[in-house]
């Protein structure tokens, strides 16, 4: 895992990583310049607006993905119930879900211990996780978001019926800019895999081709003092 990765393979990732940003949003500056010259030219046709828009937003996506793993600085982890959470992100996602025939249902055990984490980034995590369901049932479907809790960690389940991956690919998924789509930035399972190491939790995916995805975060709880009703003697 990464943790066993010496410095230098770390270094040179942050190479890789770094000639991945400068390409991928160099592509969309270079179509900027190109219209704003055309624009320059008196050339002001409305659909070029447009493009210029566009590329723009797509460098603001770009970067917006990897300031998530950039911590601020007041960064902290606090206990948190995953209910909560949960309950905020879906509440965010609905909108998008809605429009696209897609329906969340939650299925949350009762006492569910808390866990100690970074609010926004967790909340990012699952966001990115449920957009990439909802991405691959173009023709609606049901997700399902089910959380289970075991001795010292919870399970989170995000099951999908959605295209499926092909197994070859699964080892690709978390690769930075790694994408099968059109308008992908291949950043979102990337930062998800960050984030849930840095809460010291598991990501693990499963699926089957046109049946579904499986993605499984285990995350730790916070320590319970051991209520034992039994009185020994
Ligand atoms: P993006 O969504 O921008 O493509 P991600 O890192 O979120 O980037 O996902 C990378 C790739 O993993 C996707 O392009 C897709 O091929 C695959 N993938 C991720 N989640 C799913 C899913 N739930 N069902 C099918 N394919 C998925
Ligand atoms: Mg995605």
């Amino acid at each position: 895992t990464d943790r066993l990765l010496q410095k230098s393979d770390k270094l040179a990732l942050v190479g890789q990583m770094a000639a991945g940003i400068a390409h991928e949003i160099r592509n969309p500056l270079t179509s900027i310049k190109g219209f704003i010259q055309l624009f320059r030219a008196n050339i002001k046709k409305e659909e070029y607006f447009t493009i210029v828009l566009t590329e723009l937003d797509r460098i603001n996506l770009i970067v917006e993905e990897f300031l998530v793993l950039a911590k601020p600085s007041a960064s902290v982890f606090k206990e948190k119930d995953v209910r909560s959470l949960i309950h905020d992100v879906v509440t965010l996602i609905n909108t998008q879900s809605i429009m696209t025939n897609v329906q969340i249902i939650v299925d949350i055990e009762r006492d569910v211990p808390m866990i100690s984490c970074e609010e926004n980034q967790l909340k990012q995590v699952f966001i990115n996780i449920l957009k990439n369901a909802i991405e691959a049932m173009p023709n609606g479907g049901v997700i399902e978001l089910k959380v289970k809790a075991e001795t010292g960690k919870i399970s989170i389940f995000f099951i999908d019926q959605g295209s499926g991956i092909p197994k070859e690919r699964i080892p690709s998924l978390g690769e930075p800019f790694y994408t099968t789509k059109e308008k992908g930035t291949g950043l979102g399972l990337m930062t998800c895999f960050k984030i849930v190491e840095s809460h010291n939790g598991e990501l693990k995916i499963s699926s089957e081709l046109n049946v579904g995805t499986t993605i499984e975060i285990v995350l730790p709880t916070i320590n319970q003092p051991y209520l034992n009703n039994k009185v020994h003697a």
